[in-house]
């Protein structure tokens, strides 16, 4: 094998999460060397695609607790208060740090930060640059960390195997795209920004990118994946694509409506009492606002009560936004009329917009301690990969992408720490490995013969059963076909044929690794999933439709256990000065 490369710290992806990442240990110490491995160029990473915003305190009718108090709601209590104390104490210092590097957030006429309403946030905190926010903020990191000389990238290689000798993580193996060799990258610190695995899903506004290789990494090298049975839908995605027409086209006025030109969410409970007579209610001015959880579920009600339309692609409802006028839609939500225009083929300036629910982000993920930290020494993680947990049962739109800011900086300056501090690395330990690693994937995928499974084949019957009974409405039933599906699945994998031998760029080659990460993912989930027998925040199980506090106050950990289904313990939820209530919304 090629030598091993080694470095301080290694971070695998180069989204918001990695690119923050990188930036902090490199101010830590500027002796240090850095790696930032990636599976496509930076700038193709998912945080290109955010479009709404990013959440921080600026206004002064706003206030940290309130901050904390909508986050904390909208998961349904179920995120750790003590880190959405940290999240959003630090979040407006971070927005700020941004546009110091750059990002051109968008501006009030009086010269301040301007910012729009997002779902579930009671007061409008939600910083923007036009509706191409994810865009601006991962051109301004990246172009940050051309600063710093000691970042090192390694753009299209994928990584495929956590190193692990003497209890402690140090380095990866990941496969050069270029040239197809599996190469060593040793590390004392590794931080995972892989982000998250919606593609599990067959309807989601996920890149196709986004297939949770670090939360199967870490998963089989003994980390658990905390809450992974927590999946957003997003109520407006197109139907098929599955493109996100983002929920600031509702923060700037666009409302939902059925089959009959109606907005039925004001026919449903989004989390505060409902008292539909009352034409003040602030649900009924703002009902398009309200918790995405809730309005997905809604969808399905309406769906169930044959109001929805039927299309090619399933049932929808339509999202109006013609009364803002073509000047407003211009001005705020170019990218959605570009959107509507290029891939449905009509101008939401004169007409309806058709949408479903499709699966947007994961709160669940790799496990982490308020500090990053994930249990196995030298390893740790942020972002939509990590499970800290600030987003409970439901993540509130535009906290996401701050998030990958606060927890970032924060992985990338403890990865720094311990680098500084531990000791050597065993270098032909992971040599040693790194061959298996080589072996292990010439034999199962590159020089197989006699497989008959097709990678295509596999990954749309997981998507299949993931919807069918892993999707917004579960029951124990609809769980456990898709535990024995999947166990299934697992087992025609073994015999998976790659038609591609190629050694550069042999995407089908990747396509399997990626199948072979989303099929571990998938079954945490769905065990999870089966474990939790309450509805809470995104899961809804029809068969316990009430949230049980008492015994289900708690994180789901979901161990990897080699050829059997995973074994899920329970950690506590850390509660600080907000006890579990009722999750209101609106006033
Ligand atoms: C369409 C869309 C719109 C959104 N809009 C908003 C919004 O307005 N506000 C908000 O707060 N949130 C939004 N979100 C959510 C938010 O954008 C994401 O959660 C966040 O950007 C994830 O960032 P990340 O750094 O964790 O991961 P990503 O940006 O997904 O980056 C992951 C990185 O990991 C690398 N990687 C993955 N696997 C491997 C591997 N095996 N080997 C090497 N590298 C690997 C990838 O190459 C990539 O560089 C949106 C999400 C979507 C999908």
């Amino acid at each position: 094998m090629a030598e091993v490369i080694q470095h301080d710290i290694l971070i695998v992806g180069g989204g918001g999460a990695g690119l923050r990442a990188s930036i902090a240990a490199a101010e830590l110490n500027p002796e240090l060397s850095i790696a930032v491995v990636s599976k496509v160029y930076p700038m193709r990473s998912h945080t290109v695609a955010a479009e709404g915003g990013a959440a921080a305190v600026i206004k002064e009718n706003d206030s940290i607790d309130a901050h904390c108090y909508d986050t904390i709601s909208g998961g349904d209590w179920m995120a750790d208060q003590d880190a959405v104390e940290l999240f959003c104490n630090e979040a407006t210092r971070e927005m700020t740090q941004l546009e110091h590097w750059g990002c051109p957030w968008n501006r009030e006429p009086d010269g301040s930060i301007a910012v729009r309403p997002f779902g579930g946030m009671k007061i409008e905190r939600t910083w923007f640059a036009s509706d191409k926010t994810g865009f601006h903020m991962l051109h301004t990191l990246f172009q940050t960390t051309l600063k710093y000389e000691p970042v090192k990238r390694y753009d299209e290689w994928f990584a495929t195997k956590l190193l692990v000798d003497d209890g402690r993580v140090q380095g990866v193996t990941a496969i050069e795209l270029l040239t197809g060799q599996v190469r060593t990258i040793a590390a004392k610190s590794v931080i995972i920004c892989s982000g998250g695995g919606g593609r599990i899903f067959p309807f989601t506004t996920n890149g196709a990118i986004k297939t949770g290789d670090g939360m199967a990494m870490a998963y089989r090298a003994g980390v658990p994946l905390k809450d992974m049975e927590f999946v957003q839908y997003h109520p407006t995605g197109l139907p098929g694509t599955g493109i996100l027409i983002t929920e600031a086209t509702r923060g700037e006025g666009g409302i939902i409506v059925n089959k009959d030109g109606y907005r039925y969410l004001q026919d449903y409970d989004l989390g505060t009492p409902l008292d539909i007579n009352d034409p003040n209610h602030p649900q009924k001015r703002n009902m398009e606002l309200g918790p995405r959880d809730r309005l997905s579920q809604a969808f399905v009600k309406e769906m169930e009560k044959g109001n929805t339309v039927k299309s090619e692609y399933g049932d929808i409802v339509y999202l109006d936004i013609r009364h803002l006028g073509e000047e407003k839609i211009d001005k705020k939500l170019p990218f959605v009329r570009e959107l509507v225009t290029n891939y449905v083929g009509i101008d939401p300036v004169t007409e309806l917009i058709p949408v479903r629910p499709v699966v947007h982000y994961m709160m669940g993920g790799v496990h982490t301690n308020i500090d990053t930290f994930t249990g196995l020494t030298g390893l740790y993680a942020a972002g939509e990969t990590a499970c800290v947990s600030i987003n409970g049962a439901n993540r509130l739109g535009s906290n996401s992408l701050t998030e990958l800011l606060v927890f970032g900086r924060h992985a990338g300056e403890n990865a720094a720490k311990h680098a500084i501090e531990c000791g050597d690395l065993n270098i032909s330990a992971l040599e040693a490995q790194a061959k298996d690693e080589q072996n292990r994937i010439a034999s199962n995928f590159i020089k197989k013969q006699g497989g008959t499974q097709r990678v295509a084949d596999i990954r749309k019957e997981m998507n299949l059963t993931m919807e069918s009974g892993a999707g917004i409405y579960r029951t124990e039933s609809s769980l456990k076909e898709t535990v024995d599906k999947l166990a299934e699945l697992k087992e025609k994998f073994k015999q998976v044929n790659l038609d591609d031998r190629t050694v550069s760029f042999n995407l089908e080659l990747t396509a399997a690794l990626e199948l072979e990460n989303m099929l571990e993912l998938a079954q945490a989930l769905a065990h999870s999933a089966i474990e939790r027998r309450e509805s809470r925040g995104s899961h809804q199980r029809l068969d316990h439709p009430e949230r049980d506090d008492e015994k289900f106050l708690k994180h789901s950990m979901a161990y990897y256990n080699g050829e059997d289904a995973p074994r899920i313990d329970y950690l506590d939820v850390v509660i600080t000065k907000w006890p579990p209530g009722e999750r209101k919304y609106g006033s």
